[in-house]
């Protein structure tokens, strides 16, 4: 199975499985339950009957810690134990993963499994700003994501390039599409939103709503102009950092982003809100009288404290509502509220994350070099994913650490297919991580149980990078990241024509 559990001991003998069988399953599991009811459906055509006096028991037990299974196999009983929901669905998706056939006979062999995720956030960040992708490859990425016990969906929809949800109190946003390449096109419906939330939900998968600022924002600014240094903006067609920012002295500017984060949030419903952060060119608003006049009404230094500022007004609207707020790194080494958590993501900024994990603030690690699937397989190869460990760096305390992150960023892709190629098979060595920690690694046993997930992969028709996982030696990945540096393209294509 994928990932392996932590604590695994197997013992003699096995537990014969039957269309007999019935099962016993505190209440607070009935949702948990129907993987196996599906089970037991395909396999003998018969459903699975509740008994309170039967051989395979799922218990709630409160003294495990969250997300936390304890999976109990004997010739003569099963047992899986949890504390909530999440812990459940993994050890019954475990389980599962056991059950082995042999001459007509279906059992599990006798062991006992201890397993618990090593980080509570387990996550992966999509870019469908550059390019629209759309519910139906969501719900997929979704469905892989559960299969690698990852927990945390972060939606990128706003950018230079795009925003790409329905809004009711900001219409322009969504219907200002009429420039856009054809390509790119494209658009979530409320609808959609909501019901892709509770799908994700469903499998213990929580999702992130991204509204990046004030940088990195020419979609609103195209739509709501007054908000920019211009009269009028188009959307960009190219890539890169772009110069317009949000004007930080514009006295509408704080009451637009609340209600429109405020309108996020009755989509999402969410526990974390990102707000962005990264790649500030500030020289417009050097430039910008109001922003000028805003510095001395509110006695700051420098016009990063201006973007500081609003960081700050926005961490406290979000903190209201109960909701945690998340920023990239580039603002880390400011002052901010504690409760800010930090995604680290930056090229050599480890001082700077260090400095706000010093001032207590939790930290999401995304390191561009190891986390960024959006690079080739030859700059990042799957053992670089699977081999990073962030607790080499002496700068980097571990109980800081809250999660992982991967980050799939669109520029240069298009399709679903290459989408998966990226995606897959590295997201399950940043999941491993995830799940198991930074102790115990080891490459070769990971790509053997990689074998598990490729299988399902392929049973799901989900296409992957086969055997571009390999690393090759140092030169011809050099030599082939600058070709890919070239045209973006040369990878996939290789692959299409093996
Ligand atoms: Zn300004």
């Amino acid at each position: 199975m994928f990932p392996k559990p932590r604590y695994q001991k197997k013992n003699p003998g096995w537990f014969l499985l039957s269309p007999k069988q019935s099962i016993n399953y505190a209440q607070v599991f009935s949702e948990e339950i129907k993987p196996l009811a599906l089970f037991w459906e395909q396999k003998w055509q018969t459903p699975l009957l509740f008994s309170s006096f039967s051989t395979f028991n799922l218990l709630l037990d409160f003294h495990l810690q969250d997300e936390q299974y304890h999976l109990s196999i004997t010739s003569e009983q099963i047992t899986i134990s949890a504390k909530d929901k999440q812990g459940m669905a993994y050890g019954i998706a475990t389980f599962l993963a056991l059950i082995k056939e042999e001459n007509k006979q279906v059992f599990v062999e006798a062991q006992e499994i201890d397993d618990f995720p090593a980080f509570s956030y387990r996550g992966l960040m999509l870019d469908v700003a550059r390019h629209f992708f759309p519910i139906t490859t969501i719900k997929k990425v979704i469905d892989v994501m559960a299969q690698l016990k990852l927990n945390v969906f972060h939606w990128h929809f706003s950018d230079d390039q795009g925003w790409r949800i329905e809004s009711k109190v900001f219409p322009k946003l969504h219907e200002n599409q009429s420039n856009f390449p054809a390509s790119t096109k494209g658009y979530y419906s409320q609808e959609e939103i909501i019901d892709l939330v509770a799908y994700a939900a469903q499998k213990n998968i929580t999702v992130v709503p991204e509204i990046d600022l004030p940088g990195h924002a020419g979609a609103i600014l195209a739509a709501y102009p007054h908000l920019s240094h211009h009269e009028q903006l188009a959307i960009r067609t190219t890539y890169g950092i772009a110069k317009e920012i949000m004007c930080l002295g514009n006295e509408q500017l704080l009451s637009f982003l609340q209600t429109l984060i405020e309108e996020m949030i009755s989509l999402f419903q969410p526990r974390y809100f990102h707000l962005g952060s990264d790649e500030v060119k500030l020289g417009e608003c050097k430039k910008c009288k109001h922003c000028q006049q805003a510095l001395k009404k509110h006695q700051l230094p420098h016009f990063l404290s201006l973007q500081t500022h609003l960081i700050k007004q926005l961490s406290q609207f979000l903190k209201s509502k109960k909701i945690i707020p998340l920023v990239w790194n580039d603002i880390a080494g400011e002052v901010l509220d504690a409760s800010l958590i930090i995604q680290h993501w930056k090229p050599f900024t480890w001082k700077r994350t260090a400095l706000a994990q010093s001032r207590g603030h939790q930290i999401i690690l995304s390191p561009f070099f190891n986390y960024y699937l959006d690079y080739p397989y030859s700059m990042t190869p799957l053992k670089k994913v699977y081999s990073y460990n962030p607790l080499l760096n002496k700068q980097i305390r571990s109980h800081a650490i809250l999660g992982l992150e991967a980050c799939l960023w669109t520029e240069w892709i298009a399709t679903e297919d290459k989408l998966f190629f990226h995606m897959f098979p590295r997201l399950a060595a940043l999941a491993d991580s995830a799940w198991r920690g930074f102790d115990q690694k080891d490459y070769r046993e990971f790509c053997d149980s990689l074998a598990f997930f490729e299988q399902w992969l392929e049973r799901q028709q989900i296409p992957y990078a086969k055997g571009h996982y390999q690393q090759a030696n140092i030169f011809v990945r050099i030599l082939r990241t600058i070709k890919w540096l070239k045209n973006k393209q040369i990878e996939y294509e290789k692959q299409q024509e093996d």
